[in-house]
């Protein structure tokens, strides 16, 4: 059986992700989304929200597993008996942080964890979570970035009336 997983915070889940989880689920026998629990980052929302914002987007796809970790990926990996992690692609700006990622979990993994990545679709070449926040904390429309469900729970997170966004 081929297992992969599928790290990052999540916070919120895009459409990009949602993007990357589809087209990763659709090569492999079972995906592993797992959402990094960073104690050093001060997310907007909690571990427990997200798991149930990634529950709920990705209900349809059968193969899929939502978790979360604190530590390190290679020894959650290891515990799963995961060899494969996926991550994704926008811009040349993530190459180099996700290089070094990726070698560095090769290494400390004696090669057990290897990383394949998916290019971004064009569409959400432009989408990041953080870029998501800053928009809906100020007003600005959402929609395009994420699933309804999570546009509305972002927008209640800032207080911001969702019937004023422009
Ligand atoms: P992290 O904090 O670990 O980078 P993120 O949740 O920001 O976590 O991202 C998780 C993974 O998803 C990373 O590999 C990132 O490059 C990828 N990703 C984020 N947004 C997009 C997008 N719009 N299209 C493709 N991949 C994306």
């Amino acid at each position: 059986m081929k297992k992969a997983i599928y790290p990052g915070s999540f916070d919120p889940p895009t459409l990009g992700h949602l993007d990357i989880i589809k087209r990763a689920a659709s090569v492999c026998d079972e995906l592993t989304v797992s959402i990094l629990n960073n104690i050093e980052k001060k997310p907007l929302f909690s571990v427990e929200e997200r798991v149930k914002m990634l529950e709920e987007a990705t209900k349809d796809i059968p193969n899929i597993k939502i978790d979360s970790f604190s530590g390190l990926l290679v020894d959650y990996a290891r515990e799963n008996d995961i060899h494969v992690a996926i991550r994704g692609l926008r811009a040349i700006t993530d190459f180099e942080y996700e290089l070094q990622v990726a070698q560095t979990n090769r290494i400390l993994s004696k090669e057990q964890l290897d990383t394949m990545f998916l290019i971004t679709s064009l569409e959400y070449s432009y989408l990041s979570s953080s870029g998501v926040k800053e928009m809906a904390r100020f007003g600005g429309d959402i929609s395009m970035c994420v699933p309804e469900f999570i546009m509305d729970m972002v927008y209640q997170k800032y207080g911001i009336d969702k019937s004023k966004v422009k």
